[in-house]
């Protein structure tokens, strides 16, 4: 694999970072994962846009424009030959003597690589659905911002799959915040429930892309929280994120929801979504 460091493409095995990164150091890193579909990139400019807001909160900027990300991930996707796929890109504060306080000079790591998923959008995990666990949201109160603090979502797919699982919903004053790694809905009665933006969740690129096109499709859609006993007894539910588009959630905690089958609201919006980002793909 070909990866990007700080301005060159280098073979994975010769690419190198500072063990006194602070992104290795105190996870003081922000990352996107965007997704590409017959080689091209979907929903550049949301995640460059997120990474921007995500960099500015944590007091950083943009280590290069729009235009220059653009063209190094082009070329990552050239370079590895990446039909379906991800590419993960990953901008840290950069290397500093191990001092809390932000260092006033460091410069700022830049990590790009690919993953290559063939067959990404016709993930057969679509057909039959995913199933969820919930557990308590003991995340810190800043989940806005898409920091590579990611040990709690690993603890959490680890229990999933420890209970035969394959997700986790995250629970906040009994009401369900996000996934792990993804947005979380419910479909009652016609209408998608989904938690209104905050603190307390990433608002996902996904997510806005999925929630326009419902709209567009005249289908409502009350953006708010909704509790686990809502989840369990809602008709659908499903998740949003780059990586897995629209995907049905068919158990929670190990009841059925609806039918215990992919929903049809769901299903819908996965084929439209995945239809008109591949048409705006760059
Ligand atoms: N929520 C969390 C906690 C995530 O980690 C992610 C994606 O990784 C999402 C939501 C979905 O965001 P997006 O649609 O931008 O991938």
């Amino acid at each position: 694999r070909i990866v990007y460091v700080n301005g060159d493409f280098v073979p994975e095995e010769e690419a190198s970072v500072s063990v006194f990164d602070r992104g290795f150091l105190f996870a003081d890193a922000v990352y996107e994962v965007t997704s590409v579909l017959d080689g091209k990139l979907i929903d550049f400019d949301g995640h460059c846009a997120r990474l921007d807001r995500s960099l500015s909160e944590l007091g950083m900027s943009m280590p290069m424009d729009r235009d220059a990300f653009l063209e190094a991930h082009r070329e990552l996707v050239a370079r590895n030959d990446i039909g379906d796929g991800l590419i993960y890109l990953q901008v840290t504060r950069g290397a500093a003597d191990r001092d809390f306080h932000y260092p006033a000079d460091a410069t700022q790591t830049v990590v790009m690589f690919t993953q290559a998923k063939p067959g990404l959008a016709e993930n057969p995990q679509a057909q039959t659905g995913i199933k969820v666990i919930s557990i308590p949201d003991l995340r810190w109160d800043r989940c806005d911002i898409k920091t590579t603090q990611l040990l709690y979502a690993s603890m959490g797919k680890m229990k999933a799959r420890a209970e035969g699982a394959d997700d986790a919903w995250m629970v906040d004053d009994g009401k369900v915040t996000e996934g792990t790694s993804n947005n979380a809905y419910i479909v009652k009665d016609g209408t998608i429930v989904t938690r209104q933006l905050g603190n307390e969740i990433l608002p996902g690129i996904t997510r806005t892309a999925v929630l326009r096109f419902a709209r567009e499709a005249q289908m409502k859609v009350e953006e708010r929280a909704f509790t686990l006993e809502e989840a369990r007894t809602a008709d659908e539910a499903f998740v949003t994120s780059a990586s897995s588009f629209v995907m049905p959630v068919v158990e929670i905690d190990g009841a059925r929801v609806g039918a215990g089958a992919p929903g049809p609201i769901a299903k819908r919006l996965r084929d439209i979504y995945i239809e008109e980002m591949r048409r705006a793909a760059s």
